[in-house]
């Protein structure tokens, strides 16, 4: 039984989100501010934390920090519940290393979703190494190899594109920032910025042909590959 814990000022948020976890077989427990979720996954290490963005006290981006500086917490997937315009934030956790955000008011299929996602992909994280090959509809990646098809088509991207490529497609419905992007690749063949990273999508997804559309724009935050289940 995974154990999530959730942290949320909002009441009803709170117990609406605590009531559909519970429901679904989840070990949940509750914190109402900052302080006491932080001190909590320090001692309760849970399988997941729902991080409230806006808490009153220790805010989620720091709570986020603290627990991503921390080796004994570092690894504890985080999915940050966001307010409608919190892009900014959102960004700012992403780059702290939280995992996913879903932004109120969200239903309970699409959090329960995201939380298996996350659960899932650690566990397959485990098992896979950094040179798995990727097979993702025709689209084949073979990371050791450098080598990419569609269908039987061997495809020739530069040295960035297929960083990129690679990066996205090792973590499918993950959302990367640009600047995670950049930080990610840097490129031998091109300087890559922030901006940069957009074009190298515009031509990655000419490139893979129909298989362009794995990847997917994440407005006003960045990039994510389609995540097929
Ligand atoms: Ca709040």
């Amino acid at each position: 039984m995974a154990h999530v814990l959730i942290i949320e000022d909002e009441e009803d948020i709170l117990a609406f989100v605590h009531y559909n976890f519970i429901r679904n077989g989840y070990q949940a427990d509750l914190a109402t501010n900052g302080e006491d979720g932080l001190a909590m996954a320090r001692e309760l290490k849970p399988d997941l934390i729902l991080l409230d963005l806006m808490l009153p006290g220790l805010d989620g981006l720091e709570i986020c920090r603290h627990l991503k500086d921390d080796r004994a917490t570092r690894s504890i997937p985080v999915i940050m519940l966001t307010a409608k315009g919190e892009e900014e934030d959102v960004i700012a956790g992403l780059e702290l290393g939280a995992d996913d955000y879903v932004t109120k008011p969200f239903s309970p299929q699409i959090l329960l979703a995201r939380a298996k996602t996350v659960l899932r992909r650690l566990k397959s994280e485990e098992k896979k190494g950094k040179d798995a090959p990727i097979e993702i509809g025709d689209l084949f990646i073979h990371p050791g190899r450098k080598e990419v098809r569609v269908g039987d088509d061997i495809i020739n991207l530069t040295y960035t594109e297929f960083e990129v490529l690679s990066l996205l497609a090792r973590r499918p419905g993950w959302v990367f920032t640009r600047s995670q992007i950049v930080d990610a690749v840097r490129g031998e063949d091109y300087a890559v910025t922030e901006r940069s990273v957009d074009v190298q999508i515009v031509g990655l997804r000419k490139k893979l042909g129909h298989c362009g559309a794995f990847i997917e724009t994440v407005r006003g935050v960045g990039y994510r590959f389609r995540d097929e289940e």
